[in-house]
């Protein structure tokens, strides 16, 4: 075996010394690249996991199998929240997770993930493709020897599930909820004890008791966990991530180590990966709802009107401080805030206006 790969490393070296010469056979030469992908998620967890394969699975194909990505779940290299460093470095080459979970390394990450009533899911490919958000994003993880890319998302997430109706403010004082990034300050604000935990020990922390209440995903991610076996009330909307952007990390170094051709293909696979998992939750959440409603008896309610009320006073407070607490995070806020500004305008208009009149029809 490791004759036959020496052989085969050789065989290529020579090709890719003659590729000019050689013409489009030689586009499968040349040197191979193995790498490794770590994630926060279960390992082949529907959706978030599996798109994370898929990821990999394309960087093989689209790269006539010169390059070769392994996946590593959740825990399987480095425990969940730890996959920056490896990727940072350089431990693995490229990872799947959410800028949110890296608050810690810098509170301007949060942006790049999603903000508590902020752009929708559309509205964010806008701001990282045509506005300035990867741009921003490229800087931060510059720092980290790190390049982000979107690589899925989720549109708009579930309230998450509560043991406990929330009918009031009051109900949510002492309220210990797992809610990652800002969602889970303006939660502190409103009274309640965020905390973060990564989505394998979600179900058992609900079911223990260790916390009150849990968000994830959306139907077809919270079916999978069972976490309706946990808690009674499925509460919409997920006011804190209204179109949650999962991130592909990559090494640097890695990335700019590799020819040109396969640095787009990694970099476009991202977007492919991007655009495929908005669609899978697009057709499997409500299928997903269906089977939580129907046959698991879920009891699903919705926030009451002075609840997101307050809630959206208190983010508006998150992110005005937030703002103002280092010159990066300002910088981030002024750029997604104003594009906010004007994307709600047309929304208002165009998406807003047209599921209101669908609605009424
Ligand atoms: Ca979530």
């Amino acid at each position: 075996m490791q004759r036959r790969d020496f052989m085969k490393k050789a065989g290529a070296g020579s090709l890719a010394l003659g590729a000019g010469l050689t013409g489009s056979g030689a586009a499968q030469a040349g040197p191979k690249y193995k790498w490794k992908m770590v994630t926060t998620w279960p390992k082949n967890f529907p959706g978030l996991g599996t798109a994370a394969n898929k990821l990999a699975a394309l960087i093989g194909e689209m790269s006539g199998g010169r390059m070769r990505v392994k996946v590593y779940g959740a825990g399987e290299l480095v425990p969940a929240f730890e996959i920056f460093d490896a990727v940072s470095r350089g431990t693995a080459e490229i990872g799947h997770g959410a800028a949110y979970y890296w608050k810690g390394k810098s509170e301007a990450a949060q942006f790049f993930s999603t903000v508590p009533f902020g752009l929708t899911a559309q509205e964010m490919n806008a701001w990282l493709y045509y506005g300035d958000g990867l741009e921003l994003w490229t800087e931060l993880y510059d720092g980290f020897g790190l390049v982000p890319a979107p690589a899925g998302n989720t549109g708009v997430q579930m309230g998450g599930w509560f043991n406990k109706e929330i009918n009031s403010l009051a109900d949510l004082d002492g309220l210990k909820m797992r809610i990652p990034g800002l969602g889970g300050e303006i939660l502190r604000r409103a009274g309640g004890l965020p905390v973060n935990l990564p989505g394998g020990e979600l179900f058992v922390s609900l079911q223990k008791g260790v916390i009150d209440a849990t968000e994830w995903v959306g139907p077809y991610n919270d079916l999978a966990f069972g976490l309706y076996k946990a808690a009674k009330y499925y509460y919409y909307p997920g006011f804190h991530e209204p179109g949650t952007t999962l991130e592909a990390m990559i090494n640097k170094a890695a990335l700019s180590s590799l020819p040109k051709d396969l640095q787009s293909i990694v970099l476009n696979a991202c977007k492919v990966v991007n655009q495929d998992l908005l669609s899978e939750y697009t057709a499997r959440n409500p299928i997903a709802l269906e089977t939580l409603l129907n046959n698991h008896k879920v009891d699903l309610r919705r926030y009451p009107d002075d609840v997101i009320k307050e809630l959206y006073r208190l983010a508006q407070e998150v992110l005005t401080e937030l703002a103002g607490r280092d010159p990066f995070s300002k910088k981030v806020y002024a750029s997604y805030s104003l594009f906010l500004k004007q994307a709600r305008t047309w929304s208002d208009i165009s998406e807003l206006a047209y599921l209101k009149a669908r609605d009424q029809a």
